[in-house]
């Protein structure tokens, strides 16, 4: 039996400014705690109180976890999945960039045994799947791909375990293509768009059409599917000043807004209306299928 129909919900856990792209490198982890100014310890609680008895997936910035070690733990404790999104946040496509994220968060990934990777921007190359299977990692949910599509990454050197691929969900408007080859990386791009996949996991679709995405939800869930979606903690709880702070880079930049867009509303009604599960459970009933 295939495992039952739910919402397979992440939280991309990162600081408010991981949005802005403005500090991916220029400072150093002392001055990225400072600017973060305690918003993912505080942000924390209020999440989990509005996740109440449902659990999810959390992929966890590793400098975070080492920010506040009771980050992780807390997420542990309750029981939703911790999860890895990178060390330091900025794009992991290279895997030389991975390897040096995974060697940074080591001792916090084996403590907590974690088995779930989220590429920052959703955007990984073939490559890195031998590096993950070779850290310990079970899965990735790196690309965007038709709910439903679940791909395994086998024949990795110089590993030879499996890695399955739980890419975020799209909808194919034009309809499912047989036999689709799926191959990373496969991020939100133009070219996406353009071949008619309406890419409706990533919380940029949900802050444009929350109502929209969540019809395109029970849709799926109704076709039998499990749907892969994520949102941001600065989406669920505001970081103090956001707006203002934010300003700079929605003039620079305007397709930012919809991540700037408050979610709490979504997140409780998605919440009080559909079954949610994190990745690694549903995996785990999908492998015993
Ligand atoms: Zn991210």
């Amino acid at each position: 039996m295939p495992p039952s129909p739910r919402v397979l919900l992440s939280i991309d856990y990162e600081p408010w400014f991981a949005l802005t792209r403005r500090h991916d490198r220029l400072l150093g982890i002392e001055q990225r705690r400072n600017l973060d100014g305690g918003f993912t310890l505080n942000a924390l609680e209020p999440i989990l109180e509005l996740l109440g008895n449902a659990r999810c997936s959390i992929y966890l910035v590793g400098e975070v976890a080492e920010w506040y070690p009771q980050i992780p733990q807390k997420i542990t404790t309750i029981g939703h999945e911790l999860g890895f999104h990178c060390h330091t946040h900025r794009s992991l496509v290279k895997p030389e960039e991975l390897k040096r994220d995974l060697a940074a968060s080591a001792i916090w990934l084996k403590q907590y045994n974690v088995r779930g990777y989220r590429a920052p921007m959703v955007g990984i190359d073939e490559k890195a799947y031998a590096m993950l299977a070779s850290n310990g990692f079970t899965y990735s949910s790196s690309t965007y791909a038709p709910a439903g599509t679940l791909l395994k990454k086998n024949n990795l050197t110089p590993s030879s375990c499996t890695v399955w691929e739980l890419p975020v969900s799209t909808f194919p408007i034009f309809g499912r293509k047989k036999e689709q080859v799926i191959n990373a990386p496969r991020n939100f791009s133009p070219g996406l768009l353009a071949s008619g996949e309406i890419p409706y996991g990533s919380s940029f679709m949900i802050g444009l059409m929350p109502k929209m995405i969540l019809r395109i939800l029970e849709r799926e869930l109704r076709a039998g599917l499990s749907p892969v979606i994520f949102l941001h903690p600065y989406e669920i709880i505001r970081p103090e000043a956001f707006g203002s702070r934010m300003r700079r880079d929605l003039v620079a930049n305007p397709l930012l807004l919809p991540f700037i867009i408050h979610k709490q509303e979504f997140l409780t009604t998605l919440i009080k209306n559909f079954p949610i599960s994190p990745l690694n459970t549903y995996l785990e009933e999908a492998q015993h299928a």
